[in-house]
């Protein structure tokens, strides 16, 4: 008998640990379940949508799901349309590879006003994620502010001031376009309670926004150090391309664009300013010391009508698995977490790296689900049976595909395709 393996969520980690369990060349069955119809996670809804260069992943991802041994289960959700426990009842082994999809609270006084927003709500808007089609960012407003010095604020930043040729190629749907097309907004706010150094952006987006069709840099050049410290060699190496990085834009003469993104380091935004609806950030100066924000005592507000803060993911508790309240994610003995039961992902370890950070949790569960488990329990035919007693319109791999189909099918100029933004959509594409 197979050894049953059922993966709740088709992201990144989801997809790789499907991988690693065919390529072991074991007699194994393996179930992707996935709560949308379309697969692969935050590829789909957080990766940004105009670097298409990184979604082309999901070609390689579409190759797993069309292994013999895997099929695919969308628009089922582990929790609504099957419990936890009843999922462990009739798979060998159940992986948890469901993410990191809630904002991790900020902390800012003032936060709950109207047009303050998470990035995992703001970044799903934009990628025509269902659950947040209907968020309504008013972007008419002459200032934005991102809180947050990770490669996701420059995401929000970037897409803050993109122009419509910048967009031509993007998978973003028109809503976003339209709102981002005739926002009022003028100058975008990065802020960060620590500096340059301290800043998790990657080189290559840094990079990206100096080539900014419509927007100009503005960087206080006293708060780039004139080295990273004492850092790990391929830290520093990082770290200081990033400083020249940075060190260039503030050095470049001011243009002409009609926008600007700052970066504003050394700002720990201390409260949310406005009534109802957000009008300003008040920001204390910083000093970094061993790594951690110093409060200066010195304190500055600027006006916006918009803030995003992109200050982390955490994990929801799922009924059925245990979870750390406190680092957000599902505890776990490097992925075991019960018997049967694993985790992968950014469930498993937390929101940090890049999609292929992911890989090696897949292989390691992979090892152990065929170390630690036999093929005893029924699997694929009594989860079908389940979906069927219950009414659960699944999505297969097929339908899936029609309605990949259709999406570029649907596509305009040189948009890669036009994304279904509802479940209804999805499922009325395949009537
Ligand atoms: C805004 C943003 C931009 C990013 N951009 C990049 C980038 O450009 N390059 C890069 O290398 N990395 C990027 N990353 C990081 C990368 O996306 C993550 O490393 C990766 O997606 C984590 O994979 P995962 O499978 O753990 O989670 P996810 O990708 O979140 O996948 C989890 C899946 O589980 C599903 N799910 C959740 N709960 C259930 C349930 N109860 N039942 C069934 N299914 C469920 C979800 O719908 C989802 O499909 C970005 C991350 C974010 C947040």
């Amino acid at each position: 008998m197979p050894v049953s393996v059922a993966i709740v969520g088709s992201g990144p980690a989801g997809v790789y640990t499907a991988d690693a369990l065919v390529a072991s060349g074991a007699d194994i069955s393996v179930d992707i379940i996935e709560r949308l119809p379309s697969p692969f996670g935050l590829i789909r809804a957080g990766v940004a949508p105009d670097h298409q260069t990184t979604k082309n992943i999901t070609k390689k991802y579409a190759k797993t799901l069309d292994n013999e041994k895997v099929r695919y289960f969308g628009n089922v959700e582990v929790g609504r349309d099957i419990s936890l426990a009843a999922l462990r009842e009739i798979y060998d082994a159940v992986v948890l590879a469901i993410g990191a999809p809630l904002d991790r609270n900020p902390g800012i006084p003032g936060q709950d006003k109207a047009g303050v927003y998470g990035s995992a709500d703001f970044v799903g808007w934009y990628n025509g994620h269902p659950d947040f089609i209907d968020l309504g960012p008013d972007l008419n407003v002459a200032a934005a502010a991102v809180i947050g010095i990770g490669n996701v604020a420059i995401d929000v930043a970037r897409l803050l001031v993109r122009t419509k040729k910048e967009l031509a190629e993007a998978d973003i749907p028109d809503y976003a376009e339209d709102a981002i097309l005739k926002s009022a907004i003028k100058d975008v706010h990065i802020f960060g309670r620590r500096g340059p150094v301290e800043a998790k952006f990657t080189n290559v987006e840094l990079r990206e926004m100096g080539d900014l069709e419509n927007a100009e840099l503005a960087i206080d050049t006293d708060h780039i150090p004139a080295d990273a410290g004492d850092l790990p060699d391929r830290d520093k190496r990082l770290k200081e391309r990033n400083l020249e990085t940075l060190r260039q834009y503030s050095e470049m003469p001011r243009g002409d664009k009609p926008k600007t993104v700052h970066f504003g380091f050394y700002a720990s935004p201390v409260e949310i300013l406005g009534g109802e609806k957000v009008e300003g950030i008040r920001l204390e100066r910083t000093a970094v010391e061993n790594g951690k924000a110093i409060g200066s005592g010195e304190f500055f507000e600027i006006n916006c009508g918009l803030v995003v803060t992109a200050t982390g993911y955490r994990s929801g508790a799922l009924e059925g698995a245990p979870f750390d309240e406190k680092q957000g994610i599902v505890p776990n003995d490097d992925g075991r977490v019960d018997d049967g039961l694993y985790a992968v992902g950014w469930v498993k370890r937390g929101p940090s790296g890049v999609i292929s950070s992911n890989r090696p949790d897949g292989k390691t569960v992979a090892g152990h689900i065929l170390a630690d488990v036999h093929g005893k329990k029924p699997g694929r035919g009594a989860f079908k049976k389940h979906l069927q007693d219950n009414n659960v319109r699944f999505v297969s791999l097929e339908e899936w595909k029609k309605i990949d189909a259709a999406e570029i099918s649907n596509a305009q100029g040189s948009h890669p395709r036009k994304k279904f933004i509802t479940v209804q959509e999805m499922l009325d594409a395949l009537n």
